[in-house]
Parts: structure tokens; C-alpha cells; sequence
């Protein structure tokens, strides 16, 4: 199972000058994988700008070229868990072996492994195996590798190898086409005064252009409203208000266990284990600090203590902040991943 998802690929992966140097290489890779020097080739670029949607692409047209090739796309995300399950049931080698034998490996947000370093010490060993015998890395990020904190240097190193390119802002023009191209492929008309309008506000993100585009197809076909321009104000207005993301108390339990590469239930646990501990007082903290919940509520959520357990979490992580350096370093990761 190559997790390839055939609805992106180059056809539909409209180019633009925001984007034509990475879909130009991502090409190149295509047509001779493992036999250019883009490897690795890392795209790198904001959300909502076609990283995911390139990384596929590359690897169903390499899949349509060489059917006998085998081509992986991974979330890092998973790829982490997939490590860190294999570590708990002894199977780290197979793990590893099982990655060395693929010809064409995508990795996706590899920013996610940053402060992760069990998993960037699999990641490396198995980089350099494929590498070494004339096999395909691509790999995505939100940053380019300079920015990159808390990777090792021997990866990041390793990252720039090859080409790192990256994907810009698409400009009007390419705005004004990808929203086109969406409606064709939908069927559906739209006058262009409205095409205007969603393509002149929504600037930064694609997903946001296509998500606004998708939500008046639907308003104008299953409510059969007249998409006028108006229509079009309110819901450019709604969407940009409804990307401001919602942080849970799920959603920060789930970020702080990553972050320390253990699971959720782990956190949750009852061990007395020191950095287990940490891992938990944090995610009280962040939930005091981030939500409405209550220090009731929030304890109930987090394992079932009780609001004494989360007042004294979060008096420790306040005292931790001002004597413990590395402590305050895990504040200030965490807190960039909630703001
Ligand atoms: P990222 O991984 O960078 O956050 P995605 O690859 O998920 O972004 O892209 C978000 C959405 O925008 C997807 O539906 C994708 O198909 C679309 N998209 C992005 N860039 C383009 C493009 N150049 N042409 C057509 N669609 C695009
Ligand atoms: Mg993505």
C-alpha cells in the first residue's frame, strides 16, 4: 500500500510563479527517481500551500512511470508513532528494515520530528541506507531547513543534500485559475465578478480559497441561493473567522505527548515517573492557560485527578519556568504550537 492519494497529481496541480521552481523539480524527480540531484528533494512552504498535494503528486506519476518501484507516502506524524509502537513491541529492526527496502520515500511534515530525537535517529539511519543506494527522499516542511529547530544537525544536513524548494503565496492570477479549475472540474458556474472577489481576499492559503469556493457551490446548489456577491462577502467573512483554530483540552493532551514522544494514555497514567510527570503538569497548565475549562473539569480530562492536583500543576510548572532552563524551553516550544 503506497497511502498515495491519485486526486493529486500534476494535472490538477495548477503552476503559478509562486510555485514553478518546486513543481518543476518535483517533475524532474518524477521522471528519474533517485537518478537526479534533487535527492532529497524538500518542499517547504506556510500551511494550506500544496505540499501535501505536491508530495502525492510526485509519487503517483512515479508510481504511473515505474509500476515496479515501491513508492511510500508517510505523514512524519505517523511515521513517529509507527517508531514508537515498534519500540514498545521490540521491533524497532523490522521497522527499520521495512523502510530500507522502499525505492521512493515521502516523508510529510517533517518539521513534526523536531525535538523528537529517538525518531530522528531511526530517520537518519534509514536516509542514509536509501541514499546510499540511489534511492528517492522527498521530504515537506513548513520551514525551510535554516529555520528548523530542535532537528539534529546531521539532518539537517542530510536535508540539504539535495534541492530544498519552496512554495510561495500563489499570486492573483494563479488564485484566480485554481478557483476556475475547481469549478470545472465541479461543473459548476459562477459569474466572475464573485471569482474575483474570493480569489482578491483570500491570499495566504489555498485550502482556505478552495474551502471558501466549496462552500458557496454549496450554499448556491443544495440551498439554491443566488451566489451573489454579497453571499460571497459573507461567507469569505466566515471563513476567515472559522480558521482561527479552537484549542481543546483533547487537542493539548494530544500535542503535549508528541511533543515528548509518549502516548496519551501515558500521559494520563498514574506513575510517578519524573518526566511523565512533567509531561502531565504541562498539559494542565496549557489547559488552564489556553481554555475556558474549569480546574475541575480540566483535572477530570486529564486522567481523573482532581482540581487541588492541576492548582499544584500548575504552581510547579510556574516555578519550573524561573529555575529549570530547559523547563522553560519546553514552555516556549509548546506554547508556538498553541498560538
Ligand atoms: P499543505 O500540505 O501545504 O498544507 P495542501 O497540499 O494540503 O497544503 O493543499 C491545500 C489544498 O490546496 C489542497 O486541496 C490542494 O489540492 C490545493 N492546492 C494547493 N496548491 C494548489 C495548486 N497549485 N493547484 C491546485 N490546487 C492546489
Ligand atoms: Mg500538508
Amino acid at each position: 500500500e503506497s497511502q498515495l492519494n491519485p486526486n493529486y497529481n500534476f494535472d490538477n496541480f495548477l503552476e503559478g510563479d509562486s510555485n514553478r521552481l518546486a513543481r518543476s523539480a518535483g517533475m524532474a524527480v518524477a521522471n528519474k527517481p533517485g537518478g537526479t540531484s534533487f535527492n532529497p528533494l524538500l518542499v517547504f512552504g506556510g500551511v494550506g500551500l500544496g505540499k501535501t498535494h505536491l508530495a502525492h503528486a510526485i509519487g503517483v506519476e512515479i508510481k504511473d512511470k515505474y509500476p515496479e518501484r515501491t513508492v511510500l507516502y508517510i505523514s512524519a506524524e505517523k511515521f513517529t508513532q509507527q517508531y514508537i509502537e515498534s519500540v514498545k513491541k521490540n521491533t524497532r529492526n523490522d521497522f527499520i528494515h521495512f523502510y530500507q527496502l522502499i525505492d521512493v520515500l515521502i516523508i510529510d511534515d517533517v518539521q513534526f520530528l523536531s525535538g523528537k530525537s529517538g525518531t530522528q535517529d531511526v530517520f537518519f539511519h534509514i536516509f542514509n541506507h536509501l541514499h546510499q543506494n540511489g534511492k528517492q527522499v522527498i521530504l515537506t516542511s513548513d520551514k525551510a531547513p535554516v529555520d528548523m529547530q530542535d532537528i539534529e544537525q546531521r539532518l539537517l544536513s542530510r536535508f540539504k543534500w539535495g534541492l530544498s524548494a519552496e512554495l510561495q503565496s500563489p499570486d492573483y492570477e494563479t488564485r484566480v485559475s485554481i478557483v476556475k479549475n475547481k469549478l470545472y472540474r465541479d461543473g459548476v458556474e459562477m459569474p466572475d465578478d464573485i471569482i474575483d472577489y474570493v480569489a482578491k481576499h483570500i491570499k495566504t492559503n489555498v485550502r482556505e480559497l478552495e474551502g471558501a469556493i466549496i462552500s458557496l457551490i454549496a450554499q448556491s446548489s443544495f440551498n439554491k441561493k443566488e451566489v451573489t456577491l454579497e453571499l460571497a462577502q459573507q461567507v469569505v467573512e466566515k471563513f476567515v473567522k472559522n480558521t482561527k483554530r479552537e484549542v481543546s483540552i483533547d487537542y493539548i493532551q494530544k500535542v503535549v505527548s508528541d511533543y515528548f514522544e509518549m502516548d496519551v494514555a501515558t500521559l494520563q497514567s498514574k506513575t510517578r515517573k519524573r518526566h511523565i510527570v512533567q509531561a502531565r503538569q504541562l498539559a494542565m497548565f496549557f489547559a488552564k492557560k489556553f481554555t475556558k475549562a474549569s480546574l475541575a473539569s480540566i483535572g477530570s480530562q486529564i486522567g481523573k485527578r482532581d482540581h487541588a492536583t492541576v492548582l499544584h500543576a500548575c504552581k510547579t510548572v510556574d516555578n519550573l519556568a524561573e529555575t529549570d532552563k530547559q523547563f522553560r524551553k519546553y514552555i516556549e516550544d509548546l506554547t508556538k504550537k498553541f498560538t
